[in-house]
């Protein structure tokens, strides 16, 4: 059985990766890392955690080395809103740590690499709705540029040494398992708590702020998919546009309304719209339809079902 390492296991798409590698792969076989010191008890429960910077090269042979990893999920990362408060670490962590990841990849021989680009990578000349695969790259924030310098990178790393990394353009997502992580998107989750406890939330994009987002279940789908698919099928590596469903704030919660009619939403737009005003509307996804099968599942009432179902469930029973 092959060994599978993840960074960043701890964070929002992580934690619900995680579970679904140790589920088909078996616990022991999937090495949780993160830099959170105390991760939860589904993580420590499921395998093995170790405390590891991506930063620390050294660190991260030590552990390929000791479990003798196959594959590395590498999820570790500064997100955008956190990374504009801080570009040095940004850039750190999601250049040099990469360049880390891709280095040992081609050292150890590893199977395959698994990273992500974001649509951060869009900007302000990037064609707004139906955004091609094939389009202008002009990240507005450290984050979009550091995610433009690790699509190149990857492709770099594959074409010079073979090392077979893949990746995606998550849009969005929006999940009840754990909060995301100081992206621009973390309204569309923030909001269900406080819909259920509150009823009421305040906003920090404009009403009319249309973004493509994705559910987790999609999420994961697409991230486990894309490594089954056949190599030679694949055109693209690190940066596969993917898409599921877009909408903007005011109609999550026209949909939220539906299920509880007393809640209510203002909107205080912060320096957070500047940034989902430069990105893109809605996502063409044609390439990674046709090279490895992409469709989604979840639009937005269905995930907005599932999400107050899953949230209200974790509200009542604490976990
Ligand atoms: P997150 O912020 O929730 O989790 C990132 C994790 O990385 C955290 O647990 C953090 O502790 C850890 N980390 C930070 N610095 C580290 C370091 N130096 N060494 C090891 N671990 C470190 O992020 P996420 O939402 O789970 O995102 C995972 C990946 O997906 C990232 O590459 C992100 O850019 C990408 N992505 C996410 C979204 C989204 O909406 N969540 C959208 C587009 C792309």
């Amino acid at each position: 059985m092959q060994k599978i390492l993840v960074t960043g296991a701890c964070g929002q798409i992580g934690s619900d990766l995680l579970i679904e590698l140790r589920h088909k792969y078996g616990g022991n076989n999937v090495i949780a890392t993160d830099v959170k010191r105390s991760p939860g008890p589904k993580v420590l429960k499921s395998g093995p955690f170790e405390f590891l910077d991506v930063n620390n090269r050294k660190s991260v042979e030590a552990v390929v080395e000791k479990y003798e990893i196959d594959i590395i999920y590498h999820l570790a990362a500064i997100l955008s809103a956190a990374g504009e408060k801080n570009p040095d670490m940004c850039w750190e962590t999601n250049v040099c740590g990469l360049f880390n990841i891709l280095d040992i990849a081609k050292r150890y021989n590893l199977k395959q690499v698994f990273w992500p680009s974001s649509i951060a990578v869009f900007g302000p000349q990037t064609p707004k709705y139906n955004t091609p695969q094939e389009t202008i790259l002009c990240p507005q924030t450290m984050y979009g540029v550091t995610k433009v310098s690790g699509e190149y990178l990857c492709d770099y790393y594959f074409r010079r040494y073979g090392v077979d990394v893949r990746g995606v353009r998550y849009p969005g997502i929006i999940s009840s398992e754990t909060l995301p992580g100081g992206g621009i998107t973390d309204y569309a989750v923030a909001i269900f708590y406080e819909a259920i406890k509150q009823k009421r939330y305040t906003c920090f994009l404009k009403e009319d702020t249309i973004l493509p987002m994705m559910y987790m279940p999609d999420c994961i789908r697409a991230t486990m998919k894309l490594m089954e698919a056949d190599l030679s099928r694949l055109k693209h590596r690190s940066s596969f546009n993917l898409a599921a469903m877009s909408f903007s704030a005011g109609e999550l919660v026209a949909e939220i309304k539906k299920h509880i009619p007393e809640f209510t939403c203002e909107y205080k737009p912060d320096f957070r719209q500047e940034i989902a005003d430069s990105w893109p509307g809605s996502i063409d996804d044609s390439a990674a339809r046709e090279e490895w099968g992409w469709k989604s599942k979840y639009n937005l009432s269905m995930m907005v079902e599932d999400m107050l179902g899953k949230i209200k469930g974790k509200l009542l029973t604490g976990k």
